[in-house]
């Protein structure tokens, strides 16, 4: 499996999430991940993108969200940043159906986190907010399985 690096730089809009998602998904499909994971990780990078639309840039369409993949012959990282709000406290911010939101049903990182091997999500109010998700490939290239 070769190594392989992508970035995609979009700005702060909603029909982004869509374009996010197919990103993932075409290069889930590349790695020959089963249709069920590649429908996590789409999951994932929505839930990720989307809240750095929403609650980083507070739904303004002038900001730049990141989108950064990087796969390895073992690992899958997907890292998502903004330059929004930040979050004050992250500990809390993870915990099951915690939001700011009341709309909202607080399952984003929940999502991510049952859905990837690793999430860490560093952030700096007023800076903003970088997820970053790990996924461990099944190594195809040895007998083992
Ligand atoms: P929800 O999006 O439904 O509120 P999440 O689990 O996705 O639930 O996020 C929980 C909370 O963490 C959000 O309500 C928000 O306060 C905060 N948050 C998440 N991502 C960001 C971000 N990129 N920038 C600022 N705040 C965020
Ligand atoms: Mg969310």
């Amino acid at each position: 499996m070769k190594s392989n690096q992508l970035a995609l730089t979009f700005s702060s809009i909603a029909e982004n999430v869509g374009i996010a998602r197919l990103l993932i998904a075409s290069v889930g499909a590349q790695l020959d991940l089963p249709l069920n994971d590649i429908e996590e990780l789409k999951v994932a990078v929505s839930e990720a993108v989307s809240n750095a639309i929403i609650h980083g840039y507070h739904n303004r369409s002038n900001h730049i969200v990141y989108l950064e993949l990087e796969v390895t012959d073992s690992t899958l990282k997907i890292v998502v940043k903004d330059e929004g709000c930040g979050i004050p406290n992250v500990e809390q911010a993870m915990q099951p159906a915690f939001s700011t939101d009341p709309e909202r049903m607080g399952l984003g990182f929940v999502f991510m986190q049952s859905f990837m091997d690793d999430l860490q999500v560093d952030s700096t109010v007023d800076i903003g907010t970088t997820v970053t998700m790990k996924k461990q490939l099944k190594q195809t290239s040895n007998a083992s399985h």
